[in-house]
């Protein structure tokens, strides 16, 4: 499978980190993985969840290894949810977009939720306007992180992320656009600092889906089976469908 790698730099005089990188190997795992499992998202929908799969990997780069973020956000209009989420260690990002059942909301709010092993699990809320993921991360970097992030689309599967820290100078940040951005190897003086692997996954399969089902019915197991038919089971994280017997 091949990967969405992204190279991280320091930019020296204006403390800020870059991360950038082509997410092609993501966008087209997404493609697959919609088609494997019989999904057909609706243009508009896919637009949205393909480039919060891109910000989501991005922030995930520019993390701690072993943190997970998972966001959902929740549209007033459309009324949507679309969710995201990543695991630096496996070197996977995945997401899916639910429809139905989805409770509107007075305004459209992205919810994040973090976990890192030894700390305690944060959650934040954040109230975001209009249609575009990236500004959608941006205004989470802006209330829930401490520093700021801009986000830039580069070239057809290009983005690039730009991560402030202490003393940043702020002027040079506020001015940026992707054509500086994409300049920035040639214009500044940049200290490598990683390159992280991502691509398309989530981790379930018919064993865990299983063991969820199951921890989840009880003692209520037998009763979920009518004629016996399998139970149709969707993956909450990646939308993958699963058939699960009622005896195996
Ligand atoms: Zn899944």
């Amino acid at each position: 499978m091949s990967e969405a790698e992204i190279t991280s730099d320091y930019v020296r005089p204006r403390n800020c980190v870059r991360h950038v990188g082509r997410f092609k190997p993501i966008l087209e795992g997404l493609d697959y993985h919609l088609l494997q499992n019989g999904h057909k998202v609706e243009r508009d929908h896919l637009a949205l969840l393909r480039e919060l799969l891109v910000a989501c990997a991005l922030h995930h780069a520019n993390k701690p290894w072993n943190e997970m973020t998972g966001w959902t956000v929740n549209l007033a209009e459309p009324l949507l949810n679309v969710f995201t989420t990543g695991d630096t260690q496996n070197g996977i990002v995945c997401g899916r977009v639910f429809t139905e059942d989805v409770k509107k909301p007075d305004r459209s709010r992205l919810h994040a939720q973090t976990t890192r092993p030894g700390f305690p699990v944060r959650e934040s809320i954040v109230e975001i306007e209009g249609m575009d993921p990236l500004v959608w991360a941006e205004r989470f970097y802006e209330k829930s992180e401490q520093l700021p992030a801009r986000i830039f689309r580069l070239g057809e599967d290009e983005y690039a992320m730009v991560v402030a820290h202490p003393g940043w100078d702020s002027k040079w940040f506020a001015r940026l656009d992707a054509a500086a951005v994409a300049r920035i190897p040639a214009s500044e003086e940049l200290g490598p600092l990683e390159r992280r692997d991502y691509h398309f996954g989530c981790g379930c399969d018919a064993t865990i889906i299983r063991r969820i089902v199951r921890d989840s019915a009880g003692g209520d197991w037998d009763t979920l089976f009518q004629n016996d038919e399998p139970l149709r089971i969707v993956c909450p994280r990646c939308a993958a469908v699963f058939y699960v017997e009622h005896a195996e």
